[in-house]
C-alpha cells in the first residue's frame, strides 16, 4: 500500500495519507485487523475522524474532550496549553530538529585516541604552543558545556511553554553532557592534569573573562524568582536565549572549534578533531533550533523585539 514518491528534494516522500517507510516504522501501531499510523504532518482532519463517536470512543464528558489541547492555541513563551501533551504538534521544526539529533547520536568512546597518545607523548610531536592551544581549548570547554546544560535544565527549559521544544531541550541537554564527557576523555586520554584543565575557568584570565561575560545571562534564568509574563521579563528571558544561542554556542564556541579542527588539518591530534567534527554537527543544531526559537517568540510577541 505504501509507495513512496521522490518530492523536489529527491528524499522519499509518500502522497497524502502515506509515510515514508522509516516514519511508517517509527510510529506504525499494528492491530489484528489493519495497520494505522500515528502522524502525518499533511493530513487534514476528516469529518469522519472529527465525529465523537472516534474521537471519544470511551464517553468522555463532552465538557472533558472540549478542554483538549488545540494545536492553535500553543504559544512557545506564556502558554496556557498542557506542556505535558506533546501533540497535537505546532512547533514541526522543533520536533524535526528532536528526530534529527537522536539520528545523529555518537559517544566520545567511538573515537580512536591512539594517535593522538603518541603524538602527545612524543616531545617532539607538538610544539609548546601546540600544547598550549590544546590545553587552553580543554580548558575552556570542559566547563563551557556544563554551563550550557545547566543553562537549559535549570532555566530555559521551564519557561518555555510549547511541549515540542521542550523535547528538543532534553535532547539538547543530553548532547551538552556528550560534550562534557568528550572533553574528559580527550583529557583523560592525553593524561593530562585534571585540575589544571578543570580550574582553567577559574585560573585562566581568558576563560575566566568569557564567562563572567555568560554567568549573568545564565543567572537570570535559574533564579527561582524569576517569572515570565511582564514585558521586561520576557526580554529579558529573549535576550537570555540569545546570548546563550548565538554568542555562546554561535560564536564562542565556533572559535574553539577552529583551533583543534586546524590542527586536524595538519595530521595533528586527529581523534580530538574527529570529537570535535561531531561536537560541531550538534551545535550546528543547537544555534539553529535557537534561532528558530528566537524568531518564532519575536513571531508570537513582536511587542519584546525593540530597535
Ligand atoms: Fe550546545
Amino acid at each position: 500500500v505504501c509507495q513512496p514518491t521522490a518530492n523536489a528534494e529527491g528524499s522519499p516522500r509518500t502522497t497524502n495519507h502515506q509515510h515514508t517507510r522509516d516514519l511508517n516504522r517509527a510510529y506504525r501501531v499494528s492491530s489484528p485487523q489493519k495497520e494505522t499510523t500515528m502522524l502525518n504532518w499533511d493530513d487534514e482532519p476528516t469529518s469522519a475522524a472529527a465525529t465523537p463517536h472516534i474521537n471519544n470512543p470511551e464517553g468522555a464528558p463532552a465538557a472533558e474532550v472540549a478542554k483538549r489541547v488545540n494545536a492553535d492555541d500553543k504559544r512557545i513563551i506564556n502558554g496556557e496549553t498542557d506542556v505535558n501533551q506533546l501533540v497535537p504538534f505546532k512547533y514541526k521544526w522543533a520536533w524535526d530538529k528532536y528526530l534529527a539529533g537522536c539520528a545523529n547520536h555518537w559517544m566520545p568512546q567511538e573515537v580512536n585516541m591512539q594517535r593522538d597518545i603518541e603524538l602527545w607523548k612524543n616531545p617532539n610531536g607538538l610544539s609548546e604552543d601546540e600544547r598550549r592551544l590544546v590545553k587552553r581549548n580543554l580548558g575552556f570547554f570542559v566547563t563551557a558545556d556544563s554551563l550550557a546544560a545547566n543553562n537549559i535544565v535549570l532555566g530555559t527549559y521551564r519557561h518555555i511553554t510549547a511541549p515540542e521544544c521542550r523535547q528538543y531541550l532534553l535532547r539538547q541537554a543530553f548532547e551538552e553532557a556528550i560534550h562534557t564527557h568528550a572533553y574528559q576523555y580527550i583529557v583523560e586520554s592525553l593524561g593530562l592534569d585534571e585540575g589544571e584543565i578543570f580550574n582553567a575557568y577559574n585560573e585562566i584570565e581568558s576563560i575566566h573573562d568569557k564567562d563572567q561575560f555568560l554567568i549573568p545571562f545564565i543567572d537570570v534564568l535559574t533564579n527561582p524568582d524569576f517569572k515570565t509574563g511582564t514585558t521586561e521579563n520576557d526580554q529579558k528571558l529573549l535576550k537570555s536565549i540569545i546570548v546563550f544561542a548565538c554568542l555562546m554556542e554561535g560564536l564562542f564556541f565556533y572559535v574553539g572549534f577552529t583551533q583543534i579542527l586546524a590542527l586536524g588539518r595538519q595530521n595533528k591530534m586527529t581523534g580530538a578533531a574527529e570529537q570535535y567534527q561531531y561536537i560541531l554537527r550538534d551545535e550546528s543544531m543547537h544555534v539553529n533550533f535557537g534561532i528558530d526559537l528566537i524568531n518564532t517568540i519575536k513571531m508570537e510577541n513582536p511587542q519584546l523585539w525593540t530597535p
